[in-house]
């Protein structure tokens, strides 16, 4: 469970998230609606504990995500920064994060399976496409058994069916009683992965409902 009260962050001058409250509830895939720069980034950076907020608060199951030390971070991220060097094998990747988190290998397995990277785990990064290095960040975000998965624009440039796929693997993951927060400046796109809704426009909060409300209403 995501809950923001009253979150706001400020660069300078400039409002980036603007008095935002919102919950992120268990079992359901959440989507986060806003155009570039709404400040939907900012936002997750906030909840990931990455960015400060200028005033307000975000709490991650009740805690503040900062305040739990490292294995306790039972939070996944996908941002849209997921740099792996080329030259290295998805396996290799997701074993050198693991090490360095003291997660086993078992679960590395594990995620590669969840993930379908099966085929191409040994195979070396340069050749991946969108859809692959997309599967490889969300194995990666995995890969501590998070209780809550915030993932931004992870569908971005995807054909229909890397965006389906998405869909349905976020959907079992909630299923499974995570909450699920998922960015993007499309409509389209979040009827096709969400089925809540928060919605900003300029830092604001337009609206949180489900999709079906948001879809009825337009
Ligand atoms: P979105 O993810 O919805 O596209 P962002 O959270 O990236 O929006 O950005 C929200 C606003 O905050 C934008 O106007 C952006 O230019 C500004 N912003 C984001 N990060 C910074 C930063 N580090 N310094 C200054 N302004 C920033
Ligand atoms: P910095 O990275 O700027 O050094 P700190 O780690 O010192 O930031 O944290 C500064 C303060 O911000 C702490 O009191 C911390 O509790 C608070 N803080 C950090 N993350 C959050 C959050 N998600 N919501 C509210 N306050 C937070």
């Amino acid at each position: 469970m995501i809950e923001a009260r009253g979150l706001t962050k400020r660069y300078g001058g400039k409002v980036a998230v603007d008095d935002l409250s919102f919950t992120v509830r268990p079992g359901v895939v959440t989507g986060f609606l806003g155009p570039n720069g709404a400040g939907k980034s900012t936002t997750m950076r906030m909840i990931l504990g990455l960015d400060r907020p200028t005033s307000g608060t975000v709490l991650v199951d009740g805690r503040h995500y900062r305040d739990l030390p490292a294995p306790a971070r039972h939070v996944g991220a996908l941002l849209e920064s997921r740099a792996i060097h080329p030259g290295r094998t998805a396996e290799n990747h997701l074993l050198t994060l693991a090490r360095t988190h003291g997660i086993s290998r078992r679960r590395v397995d594990q995620v590669i399976d969840l993930v379908g990277l099966r085929g191409v785990a040994r195979k070396r990064a340069r050749g991946f496409s969108l859809g692959m290095n997309q599967r490889l960040g969300i194995a990666s975000a995995l890969l501590g058994d998070p209780s809550t998965l915030v993932l931004d624009e992870p569908v971005n440039g995807l054909d229909p069916e890397g965006i389906r796929w998405i869909r349905d693997l976020l959907r079992g993951l909630a299923a499974e009683g995570r909450s699920i927060m998922v960015s993007s400046h499309l409509m389209s796109e979040m009827a096709l992965t969400a089925t809540e809704l928060i919605v900003i426009g300029r830092g604001r909060l337009i609206a949180q409902t489900s999709v079906d409300e948001f879809v009825r209403a337009a």
